[in-house]
């Protein structure tokens, strides 16, 4: 990795928490219409499938070629190993157990503390890149149970990541009040058919880790929570019934 910390601020550039889902990668179009360079980074902890880090080359390529100006943009794409997190999880994500809701009213896929790992570490990697505009996907709306996804958390780490390493962080939310078919109409608005398409052919939601059926929302086992969700916001989108 390189350093350019000792070239300055570069308030231009952005850094994007692309795991290859389809919310990361609407984040990440939404970062190239914004900001003139865009870098991208994702977390390797020891998930069951890795298959959704495996969709992040495709969709980069994907995107370089859907327009040039986005291609001029986009810059390194960083991948951060963080084992650790899995080691102190106990979960559907990262075990081989059956995804289920908990006693406590959270779907045991839910990792603890998540979201404040991979945003700290992205405030660090962003801290020596002399990035300080961070966009992650993270959202109220659709994943109520997920309490690092919500909007006061989020803010308030900017506020600790800000006063920790004494710089002004930005913590982009883009999603954080849109719905699923919300989230595929700004997808459209973004990039129209051909971002779509290649969102449905390239990004990974399911928890299940399948690639196998390609339903028209794209592939998956279609039963998880993960599945259901994003299946359902495509049929509301593409029925036209789209609040946002
Ligand atoms: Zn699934």
């Amino acid at each position: 990795m390189s350093d350019e910390s000792s070239g300055g601020f570069r308030p231009e550039t952005a850094l994007v928490l692309f795991s290859g889902g389809q919310d990361s990668a609407t984040c990440l179009a939404w970062a190239l219409e914004r900001f003139a360079q865009v870098e991208t980074l994702g977390f390797d902890y020891g998930q069951r499938h890795a298959i959704e880090l495996g969709c992040r080359a495709d969709l980069l390529a994907g995107m370089k070629s859907l327009r040039p100006e986005w291609a001029a943009r986009l810059g390194e794409n960083h991948t951060l190993e963080i084992p650790t997190l899995a080691e102190i999880s106990d979960t559907a994500l990262t075990r081989d157990v059956a995804i289920a809701m908990g006693a406590d009213g959270l779907p045991n896929t839910f990792v603890p503390g998540r979201n404040l790992v991979f945003l700290t570490f992205a405030a660090a990697l962003a801290y020596r890149r002399g990035i300080t505009d961070i966009v992650g996907g993270m959202c109220e709306t659709d994943y109520s149970g997920y309490p690092d996804c919500r909007d006061e958390t989020i803010t308030t780490l900017q506020a600790a990541l800000s006063l920790g390493m004494d710089r002004k962080f930005e913590l982009h939310t883009p999603l954080m009040w849109l719905d699923k078919a919300a989230t595929w109409k700004l997808a459209d608005q973004l990039g129209g058919t051909g971002l779509i398409d290649l969102i449905r052919e390239y990004s990974h939601t399911c928890y299940l880790g399948e690639r196998g059926a390609r339903h028209d929302w794209g592939y998956g086992c279609g039963e998880c929570p993960a599945c259901a969700l994003r299946a359902r916001g495509w049929r509301e989108y593409a029925a036209g019934r789209v609040s946002a």
